[in-house]
């Protein structure tokens, strides 16, 4: 599954991209009809909150409308919507966060760029073989992985609602 996000869903098709989704947003200046024409030439689920989004017609069966565009509210929402199905725990951290590229194990070259006072504690780096940038795991990526536990949570209560019907 691939994802479009508009403007105001910044921050939540961030946290996407966090979780492993092929996720990208529109620019602030693309008109809807462009934001609509990406989403269906790259076969892309659009998230957006824009209501008006509902009057394009190509935009049909691919788009999912959010009322609100705070991370947690979007999460409860996510879970409550029957078309679209997303686990925060899906492949995390494994996306470059900047472009999207899916990350590979890096060899000892890549070891080079790490910190000095990581030197010898870290045994695994990955790189984004798009913008050449080094991920390790350290406390920021612990923080990460504890934020998408709690985003999946609300999306669990999301989902539990739609299933009670309420
Ligand atoms: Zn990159």
């Amino acid at each position: 599954m691939k994802i479009l996000c508009d403007r105001m869903l910044l921050g939540l098709g961030h946290w996407l991209r966090v979780a492993g989704y092929d996720t990208h947003w529109a620019e602030a200046d693309w008109p809807d009809r462009e934001v609509v024409a990406l989403a269906v030439r790259e076969d892309r689920i659009l998230l957006t909150c824009d209501q008006e989004i509902h009057d394009h017609r190509a935009a049909a069966g691919r788009r999912v409308v959010l009322s609100s565009n705070a991370l947690e509210d979007c999460a409860v929402e996510l879970g409550r919507h029957a078309d679209i199905e997303i686990d925060w725990l899906f492949a995390p951290l494994s996306r470059c966060l900047k472009c999207n590229v899916v990350l590979v194990e890096g060899g000892p070259e890549h070891f080079d760029e790490l910190p000095s006072g990581l030197v010898g504690f870290v045994t695994r780096v990955e790189f984004c073989g798009g913008c050449r940038r080094v991920y390790w795991a350290g406390s920021h990526a612990d923080h990460m992985l504890e934020r998408l536990r709690e985003l999946e949570r609300l999306c669990a209560r999301g989902r539990s609602e739609r299933l009670r019907g309420s």
